[in-house]
């Protein structure tokens, strides 16, 4: 099962990412997970990132195609991934449409996780102010442009996937769980006829 999950900072993707990768033991690739480490580890890919990364503006396709298509070739993805904050830019996304061809992979489903903004910006206060591991694009002033340049950069994705017939949008205001169990009615529904028998054999497999 290979997914991605689509959606504005503070819309939950990490979250469900976690829960998603317990329940089918798969791997998730945050883009953005990848860049703090290269930040943490001062690579110079990191050193570069830095202080783009602080301003909540976007990396450059270039790299961040690089580094999936290093990141798809390890074969911790062979039982399935989810992408989690990437493609962010409908280059990235026709990037990702050439790179999956050549290594033969399909994405099932694209999940967009819709939240208000009013919600994103109070979600996003909260996490900064109970995390440790302070980042330092987790701020008020920070997140307004992250999500400009969401609004911008990467919302023209939402019609992409809906025109090649990808796109199952979810409510992301409800609670973990409930967000969590609308997702899961997706990937049951995309689930091929073989499945069903396995449903009725071994329903806890998927609800
Ligand atoms: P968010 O909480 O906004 O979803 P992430 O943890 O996914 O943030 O990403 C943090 C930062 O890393 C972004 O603001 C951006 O600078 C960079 N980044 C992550 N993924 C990408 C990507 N696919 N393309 C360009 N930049 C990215």
């Amino acid at each position: 099962m290979n997914l991605i999950l689509f959606g504005p900072p503070g819309a939950g993707k990490g979250t469900q990412a976690k829960m998603l990768i317990d329940k089918f033991n798969i791997v998730q690739i945050s883009t953005g997970d990848m860049l703090r480490d290269e930040v943490k580890s001062q690579s110079d890919l990191g050193k570069s990132a830095k202080s783009i990364m602080d301003r909540g503006d976007l990396i450059s396709d270039e790299i961040i195609i690089a580094m999936i298509k290093k990141r798809l070739q390890i074969s911790d993805c062979k039982n399935g991934f989810i992408l989690d904050g990437f493609p962010r830019t409908l280059n990235q996304a026709l990037e990702l449409e050439a790179l999956l061809e050549d290594l033969n992979i399909k994405i099932d489903n694209v999940i967009q996780i819709e939240v208000d903004e009013n919600l994103l910006l109070e979600r996003i206060n909260k996490r900064a102010s109970e995390n440790k591991d302070i980042r330092n694009d987790d701020n008020s002033l920070i997140l307004k442009n992250r999500i400009k340049v969401y609004k911008k950069d990467t919302m023209p994705l939402i019609e992409y996937y809906k025109s090649i017939d990808k796109l199952k949008t979810i409510n992301g205001m409800q609670n973990i769980e409930k967000v969590f169990q609308d997702i899961l009615k997706i990937l049951w529904s995309f689930k091929n006829i073989d499945c069903v028998f396995v449903k009725i054999i071994i329903p806890d497999l998927f609800c």
